[in-house]
């Protein structure tokens, strides 16, 4: 007997190095974590008349997907920030935005962005903004996500001067303000929500703060055993400032002051030579790749495949932000990196299906520092599962020989709705495609709302930046 049993299915476990398939699988839940893993012929005997039992015939069982860097309160502003030069993007684009954006808004997006995860199969945000207490009260815990969350510790004020090309001023008390909030979220919320909430700390980027605030928010993270999820690279914005400063790369001047090594969540990484990869992958730093939104906002495929290519040992994947992004639907996530990259590598065999879809679970899961937890279908680890019917037309058929087609068909040709169950620490989330823990159209009908009021106060504004997406809506372009 078990509180769940899942049987005849077709697991993915990604135990090993591979997919750790097993054709009529089978798996067992009590209270929050898997305790069978097996052949559904062996498993039956002793879990056939557990307390709920799911048969899972033309289905695929994973472990849910990892979206390891994500912005969920953005959301809220989703497609108001795409197609437009880097230069623009956060001060022109999403700057006028942002003003108007309280935090029941950000709330509002937040709730939104997990709605769209869980459904297509995230089980655990990696998500870094402002107030994220506040966000983990509010969205996280509710809607029963495991997130893995880190408040935002940068020195930028309203008086920092944000002109790309020249230093920004820094505003070391409100800098002192935000390591001391980065600090009481980790004392405060880790280990919240039966264990689905873990803090880690965030500095957001070598261009956003000075050398020493830098420094100090590492020594706190790693006096605490936690790690640091920062930005690193991410684009010709930081570029200028980092140069203007220190006169190098980003990559170089954290290197030159000891910053990269396994303690290290670095996200994005684009802005990048071959070499400086491969400094990220041999100082053993954790990599998250969001190549829908770099292609979005950067115009450039951020190194993954190199990454893995340079020995890099842990990469995962993420959706970044709705607004400059594809949505936070991991499915869709997958298949832009796999071809990005294969386009880069002018390499078809670059990325390959299996090795998606274990950098977005057990990839993911050890670049956040959870792989203990979650990331794989084993024995002792936090039951987080998904369940995809695969009785779709754009799936079917199936076929086991010669070549298993599950995990190309869930990469190249899924579209999310497909993911009919997902379960989070031993409870369902989704349900026979329905979020079960949020109200999904009273989520829908906030983030509407919400969304007029922030684009009633900010479009005047945007319109004023004359930026390049204002001018095409001034020619009648959109
Ligand atoms: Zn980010």
């Amino acid at each position: 007997m078990a509180d769940i049993y899942i049987r005849n299915g077709y697991l993915l476990t990604m135990r090993g190095n591979g997919l750790g398939t097993i054709e009529d699988g089978a798996l067992a839940v009590e209270r929050h974590e898997i305790v069978a893993v097996g052949k559904t012929s062996e498993l039956d005997k002793k879990y056939r008349n557990s307390e709920k039992v799911i048969e899972a015939k033309g289905k695929a069982v994973l472990p849910g997907f990892v979206d390891a860097h994500i912005h969920t309160g953005h959301t809220i502003i989703r497609g108001e920030a795409q197609d437009v030069p880097e230069i623009e993007w956060m001060i022109k684009t999403m700057g006028p935005f942002g003003k108007y954006i309280k935090p029941e808004h950000s709330i509002a997006g937040g709730a939104l962005g997990v709605i769209e995860g869980v459904k297509s199969g995230v089980t655990t945000f990696g998500e870094i903004g402002v107030n994220e207490g506040h966000v983990a009260e509010k969205v996280f815990v509710p809607a029963g996500v495991r997130a893995n969350i880190a408040d935002t510790i940068n020195e930028i004020g309203p008086n920092s001067r944000p002109d790309a090309n020249k230093p920004y001023i820094f505003d070391e008390p409100l800098g002192e303000q935000k390591l001391k909030a980065g600090i009481d979220l980790v004392e405060k919320w880790d280990g919240a929500g039966d264990g689905r909430i873990s803090c880690i700390f965030s500095p957001q980027g070598a261009d956003m703060m000075s050398k020493s605030l830098l420094l100090r928010v590492k020594e706190e993270a790693v006096k605490r055993k936690k790690l640091c999820h920062i930005h690193v690279a991410q684009g010709a914005r930081e570029a200028i400032q980092v140069k203007l400063r220190y006169g190098t790369t980003s990559i170089k001047y954290l290197d030159s002051i000891g910053y990269l090594d396994d303690n290290v969540i670095a996200a994005h990484c684009h802005q990048t030579t071959d070499d400086e990869v491969a400094i990220l992958a041999k100082r053993g730093v954790r990599y998250i790749s969001c190549p829908a939104s770099i292609a979005l906002i950067d115009g450039i495929v951020p190194p993954l495949a190199l990454f893995r290519q340079q020995g890099g040992r842990y990469a995962g994947l993420g959706s970044d932000q709705a607004p400059g992004s594809t949505g936070h639907n991991m499915l869709v996530g997958m298949k832009i990196a796999a071809l990005l990259n294969k386009v880069r590598h002018r390499d078809p065999t670059v990325l390959p299906a299996w090795e998606m879809l274990r950098i977005a679970t057990i990839g993911g899961a050890n670049a956040i520092g959870l792989g203990d937890k979650i990331g794989s279908l084993e024995v002792g680890k936090k039951a987080d599962i998904i369940i995809m019917n695969l009785k779709v037309p754009h799936m079917v058929p199936i076929i086991y020989k010669p070549v298993p087609n599950i995990a190309p068909n869930i990469v190249y040709y899924s579209r999310g709705d497909e993911v009919e169950d997902v379960i989070v620490n031993g409870s369902f989330v989704v349900e026979g495609g329905r979020c079960v823990t949020l109200d999904e159209e009273e989520v829908m009908e906030r983030a509407q709302r919400a969304a007029d009021e922030i684009t009633a106060n900010a479009a005047d504004d945007f319109m004023a930046t004359d930026g390049y997406l204002a001018k095409a809506v001034k020619k009648g372009l959109l």
